[in-house]
């Protein structure tokens, strides 16, 4: 099954595919027997290894602020109360875990960079961080069952997030005030590199079981596992066995205290993990929906060109249709004041058509057609003029700019360029070979005049040439 889309209209309403579970229960079973198994022999001491502090701290940072970045504006798009919360509990903890490096002993300077800041400092940092967190997690599973209706408006929304925000750094601000500069009236819960008085003083089991509730209310929130909340639910449980190793180990840079960091990494990577993971899906989805949209708007715009195509050309000679001239010399004509060249019509009938078709067959006649068609089109292109079959047996040419004279003069040609093809036509009354007869007439600069009676007139004379004999041209104007 995979997370549906069609219905999951905010990140928490996707729900998590049976691989992502099974995924999600392997990651936790290692988790758990790994950092079980490692129980036993947490107190064993390995190299302090301070940089491996600030890479590991480094990276959650990066995992905590990108994750609450991007819960955040799913809070925008939704308007669930529920995320902004969840947004804000990444937000201090990514902040925490800052303040953390900076006052860890002996990473930047001996207590870090912030004047005011003791020996304490970043042991209850560290406290705050696990505490705020699982009591961020218990405050969302709370919220988003009082408030599962998003806020109505943006305003509401915008206004929320920003107190949610504020109060989010106001928190740590208070907290880190309270580890650094309050640091002595609070209880004694390290020396030097040892914190077992973090169990002993009780605030370790505190951990512990707030940390067991915010899993025990996420489990009860958990209806048909969102994405979300499964992955939620494996970061609280590497968190949980981040406090269990820790609270165990007693110490710092001992095996314990490593594998708690690992686990701290896996606490703030699933989650964004997660949500990269869906994103990028999604985002493959759109582009391959993209490119089958710009996939068949192509195949749109090609039959789009072919219908024009089609319905401007002639089926059998390929060359432009009547539908095409009537549109052209509607055009020639629409505005006579701006027409400053003249205009010559011509209609060309081919001679005893019907006698050729009656003795060579219907077939022969049409491969007659073609050949004069492409004659007369290539001619008409010569003199950059428009030809097309005005039907049957019969073409025009329209050409500007010709006097009288000219015209005739390229009647001529065209009546020459077909006789040359010197296709055999016994039945003709003019010669042993196919031939025609061309009318035309030249229409003057500026003249008005219809194409109705243009037609007429090159028809007229076209009647005149047949009258004449057939095989040759008369033209007018
Ligand atoms: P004229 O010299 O007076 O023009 O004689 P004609 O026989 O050519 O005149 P008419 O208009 O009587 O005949 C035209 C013929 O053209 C009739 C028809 O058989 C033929 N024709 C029209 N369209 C087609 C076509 O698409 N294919 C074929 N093979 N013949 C066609
Ligand atoms: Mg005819
Ligand atoms: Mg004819």
């Amino acid at each position: 099954m995979h997370g549906n889309y069609k219905v999951a209209s905010q990140v928490l309403d996707i729900p998590s595919s049976s691989k992502q579970r099974k995924l999600a229960f392997l990651l936790g079973s290692v988790i758990t027997a790994a950092s079980l198994s490692a129980l036993p022999f947490g107190m064993t001491a390995l190299p302090a290894m301070e940089p491996f502090l600030s890479a590991a701290i480094g990276w959650l940072i990066f995992g905590d602020m990108l994750t609450a970045f991007i819960i955040y504006s799913q809070y925008r798009a939704s308007g669930l109360p529920g995320l902004m919360v969840l947004s804000c509990t990444y937000l201090f903890s990514g902040l925490m875990k800052f303040l953390h490096v900076l006052t860890f002993p002996d990473l930047f300077g001996e207590f870090g960079v912030f004047i005011g800041a003791g020996g304490q400092t970043a042991g209850w940092l560290w406290v705050f961080w696990h505490g705020g967190f699982s009591l961020g997690i218990l405050v969302y599973a709370w919220v988003n069952r009082k408030w599962s209706k998003p806020f109505e408006s943006k305003e509401q929304v915008f206004k929320f997030g920003t107190a949610g925000i504020t109060l989010t750094l106001l928190t740590v601000l208070g907290v880190f005030e309270l580890a650094a500069l309050g640091e002595r009236w609070l209880p004694n819960i390290i020396d030097q590199s040892d914190y077992r008085e973090v169990n002993t003083s009780g605030i370790g089991p505190l951990l512990w079981i707030l940390n067991f509730f915010a899993l025990l209310a996420l489990w009860g929130r958990v209806k048909g596992w969102s994405m979300m909340h499964l992955w939620l639910a494996v970061a609280l449980l590497a968190l949980m066995m981040d406090v269990t190793l820790t609270l165990f180990a007693g110490m710092r840079f001992t095996l314990g205290w490593y594998v708690a960091k690992l686990n701290s990494v896996v606490a703030s990577t699933v989650v964004i993990c997660a949500v990269v993971n869906e994103v990028n899906r999604l985002f493959i989805r759109l582009s391959e929906q993209h490119r089958q949209l710009v996939e068949s708007g192509q195949q749109l715009e090609h039959a789009n060109e072919q219908l024009i195509r089609l319905t401007n050309l002639d089926g059998l000679t390929e060359i432009p249709n009547r539908r095409r001239f009537d549109e052209i010399l509607a055009w020639e004509l629409e505005s006579p004041e701006e027409r400053s060249t003249a205009l010559s019509l011509l209609i060309i009938d081919i001679d005893c058509f019907k006698a050729y078709n009656d003795y060579y067959g219907h077939q022969g006649g049409d491969h007659v057609l073609k050949e004069i068609a492409w004659t007369i089109y290539a001619e008409a292109k010569k003199e950059q003029g428009f030809a097309a079959r005005y039907g049957g047996e019969e073409f025009v040419v329209v050409l500007s700019g010709l006097e009288t004279q000219q015209t005739l003069e390229f009647s001529e040609r065209l009546r020459q360029a077909v006789a040359t093809l010197s296709i055999e036509h016994l039945r003709s009354k003019a010669e042993p070979h196919v031939t025609i007869s061309v009318g035309g007439y030249r229409l003057a600069p500026f003249d008005p005049m219809s194409g109705e009676e243009l037609i007429l007139r090159a028809d007229r004379c076209l009647y005149r040439a047949k009258e004449e004999g057939r095989n040759r041209s008369v033209v007018e104007g």
